[in-house]
């Protein structure tokens, strides 16, 4: 069998991922990380009104040369009367501009005496003033359907005086952790030939990064039937069933096997480093990913894969996050058939950002991803000098 690209792999997943049509009414303070089920249309101007944006002085520019009696006091929240010709009005940051005038002088280049007030410099019309509708204007789209809601979205809701969003309702993601060699940390003792289950742990945080619901569906032993009850279990609780491990063609690997038998699955060979084996397919209504079974190769494959996956079923347009540009402070001497994603900490230089390798690429070695801050993208055929211009994913943009 030959390998599969991984750009090929991430379109075939998004060409099979259906996405979640249910939707929720949350509060707006509930929202952060939820995805936008429609677009939210403005029915208002932001600002509302040409307002100040300074302390100062409102006037007319065409009469800024002489001194001008203040005729009125307009602080935010307040509406003043219509500008009185030749006058100025005293005004404060957010209040409405009144009705006459067209430049607001701040009040540093203003002096004030017995109700009189003399401005300093150049004065033009517009100056000062925050035009209404700047910001958004009525019966514009504010946010479009499949946007994650970030902090500064909350706000910019907010803004045109929404309080509840309609959200995609968020996936149910079952986790199955596969292997005999598994131990529950706190749980279980580990015994001779044992490791502890850490794929379960970091999906759980991966799923929950991504605002989606973390189905624990624990550790299933590695027979035939275990698997198939597991399998079915967990599909019967969730929108797409995650396993790790087992999906080699070792006779203790039962899951491909098994979700051939329940429901449909396709059995990728991957060109890409970490990682490898990669099962995508269904249990019934449930997608199936079937990840590999090194911490490491769950983790990159997630990311690369299943995330976007996923993403595309919470109904979020934009999966995958775009690479950035850096220096490889290191070089690969030897071309490798798979695109390889090195675990690399990104560094500010005066060159800019340069990548430095972590040593032990072991797909075995988690340390490599905790303490690295982005993945190097070698490309399949390519070597690598120092200095060279490599791909970087931010792991901040993988794993949120
Ligand atoms: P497998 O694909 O099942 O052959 O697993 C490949 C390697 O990953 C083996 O060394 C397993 O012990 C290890 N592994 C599988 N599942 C887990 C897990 N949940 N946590 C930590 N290591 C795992
Ligand atoms: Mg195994």
């Amino acid at each position: 069998m030959s390998l599969l690209p991984v750009a090929e792999a991430l379109s075939r997943v998004l060409a099979g991922a259906r996405p979640v049509t249910e939707t929720l009414d949350v509060p707006l303070l509930d929202a952060l990380g939820l995805v936008l089920a429609r677009d939210v249309i403005s029915t208002i101007d932001v600002p509302p009104m040409d307002n100040s944006a300074m302390d100062g002085y409102a006037l007319r520019a065409a009469e800024a040369g002489q001194p001008l009696p203040v005729s009125q006091r307009i602080p935010a929240g307040a509406v003043g009367a219509p500008l009185a010709p030749v006058s100025a009005a005293r005004i404060f940051t957010g209040a409405p501009v009144p009705e006459g005038a067209d430049a607001v002088v701040m009040q540093e280049n203003c002096t004030e005496e017995s109700g009189t007030v003399s401005v300093t410099g150049d004065v033009h019309a517009g100056q000062n003033i925050r035009p209404r509708g700047q910001d958004i204007a009525a019966g514009e789209t504010v946010l479009p359907a499949g946007r994650v809601l970030r902090p500064q979205d909350m706000g910019l809701l907010a803004s045109v005086g929404c309080d509840t969003v309609t959200v995609v309702r968020p996936l149910r993601v079952a986790v199955l952790s596969t292997g005999d060699e598994l131990a529950e940390p706190g749980t279980d003792a580990l015994r001779e030939g044992g490791i502890y289950n850490s794929n379960r742990y970091t999906l759980a945080g991966l799923l929950r990064a991504l605002n989606m619901e973390f189905v624990d569906c624990g550790i299933v032993a590695d027979t035939a039937e275990a698997t198939a009850q597991a399998l079915l279990d967990a599909a019967a609780r969730a929108d797409c069933v995650i396993t790790t491990g087992g999906v080699s063609v070792g006779e203790e690997d039962h899951v491909k096997a098994q979700v051939e038998r329940l429901g449909r699955l396709d059995l990728w060979k991957l060109a890409i480093k970490p990682g490898k084996p990669l099962a995508f397919g269904s249990i019934g209504n449930t997608a199936f990913i079937g990840l590999p079974g090194n911490p490491t190769s769950v983790f990159v494959t997630f990311c690369l894969v299943a995330r976007p996956f996923l993403r595309a079923m919470q109904g979020v347009v934009e999966p995958a996050p775009a690479p950035l540009h850096a220096r490889a402070a290191f070089a690969v001497a030897r071309a490798g058939s798979r695109q390889e994603y090195l675990r690399v900490t990104l560094e500010n230089t005066a060159q800019g950002l340069a990548a430095c390798r972590y040593d032990n690429q072991s797909s075995g070695v988690l340390s490599s991803v905790s303490h690295s801050n982005a993945l190097a993208i070698i490309p399949a055929g390519t070597t690598v000098d120092p200095g060279d211009a490599v791909e970087v994913l931010l792991l901040d943009a993988l794993t949120r």
